[in-house]
């Protein structure tokens, strides 16, 4: 069953100024409308396409307190035949579940929610951008909204959508980044929630981030929490090495996030043949290899950016060079060829791609 999803389309003259392409940045700017859900009495209720607007919510909203908050990040892209075009949606929503379920908060309804998205991408398609490289993002939200102060899972949530165009992740060109690979601090620990896209991970990791931005690195790489050894993320991206003629990454252990990106790239890289492999990797291995030369890549991967090849690593003062700072052959194949199946330039394999 499709549940019947209200639209209350906001009127002419409330509609927002479309933002100059040029100027995007990311999560800046938002599209007229959202969709909102609530839930209350062991189901969602209310489904409703609305004007995008603040939200009612008491002080003592649990999500506020204690911090049940998970979220989602996905794009709709225009491809040349001005067509929009999604990648893996649903498993976004699915990823969602995921962490709902982790955090006792109450699952969506995959197919459903997937329908009231389409509807709303529909209704804003003059949003979705039409310069290359640029996207409409979509976050999808869960929270907490009984109000209570007890630590316990809450009987009330809101799920909500919204939407913002962001530009290009690379507009300079597709360069390499410097990375600090933190000793002092850790992302996620064995039993915790690293592997689940709830918002306290984001506020954890923020100091780190921040003093690595001031020592004049891009992004921080994480270790295991226990050995401090093993590699787990960069950022908030997922991590690849080139070694010798290996591609690996490191296993989904529980405290890394399962990206989407991350599984494309392995099921490209071995559609290619590709020797790739899901197992432990540690700091001192990817050191030993830039000293004996055989360290040939290192690139992240995420929706936002798709691929982001690495330049540098600072460990213990000491840095490694990666490819002479110089993006590698394989992000460089990887990021066009999955840039060319999000934006449906060529067929999709593995059905990844819906066109809207
Ligand atoms: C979202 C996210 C990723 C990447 O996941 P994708 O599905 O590829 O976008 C990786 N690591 C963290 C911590 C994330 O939050």
């Amino acid at each position: 069953m499709i549940m019947d999803v209200r639209v209350e389309k906001a009127a002419k003259n409330e509609l927002k100024p479309k933002p100059d392409e040029k100027s995007l940045g990311f999560g800046a700017f938002f599209t007229d409308h959202m969709f909102v859900m609530s839930y209350g009495n062991g189901s969602w209720n209310d489904p409703v396409i609305k004007k995008y607007q603040n939200f009612s919510l008491d002080p003592a909203a649990m999500v506020l307190h204690y911090g049940q908050a998970i979220f989602e990040g996905l794009k709709a892209y225009r491809g040349k035949d001005n067509q929009i075009y999604m990648f893996r949606p649903k498993d976004n929503l699915a990823r969602m579940n995921k962490s709902a379920k982790r955090m006792c908060m109450p699952e969506i309804d995959v197919d459903e929610v997937f329908e009231a998205l389409k509807t709303l991408i529909r209704l804003e398609q003059a949003w979705v951008p039409t310069q290359q490289g640029a996207t409409l993002y979509i976050r999808p939200t869960m929270i907490a909204t009984e109000a209570g102060l007890g630590v316990r899972p809450a009987n009330q949530y809101l799920f909500f959508i919204i939407m913002c165009p962001v530009g290009a992740y690379y507009p300079e060109g597709f360069n390499p980044v410097k990375i600090f690979v933190t000793e002092k601090y850790v992302r996620a620990v064995p039993g915790g929630v690293g592997h689940v896209k709830t918002a306290g991970n984001y506020a954890a990791s923020i100091m780190a981030a921040v003093e690595a931005q001031e020592a004049g690195y891009t992004q921080v790489l994480w270790l295991d929490a226990v050995k401090r050894k093993y590699i787990e993320e960069v950022g908030t991206m997922n991590i690849f090495f080139v070694i010798g003629d290996e591609i690996i990454t490191p296993p989904i252990s529980g405290s890394i996030l399962p990206g989407i990106t991350r599984d494309s790239v392995l099921r490209l890289t071995r559609d290619w043949g590709l020797n790739v492999m899901e197992r432990r990797i540690s700091i001192d291995e990817v050191f030993e290899a830039s000293r004996n030369g055989s360290l040939r890549e290192v690139f992240g991967t995420g929706t936002a950016a798709v691929i982001s090849p690495v330049g540098s690593l600072n460990y213990k003062k000491e840095v490694c060079s990666v490819n002479g700072g110089e993006t590698g052959s394989l992000a460089q194949r990887l990021f066009d060829e999955i840039q060319k199946i999000q934006y449906g330039h060529c067929q999709s394999p593995h059905d990844w791609v819906v066109k809207l």
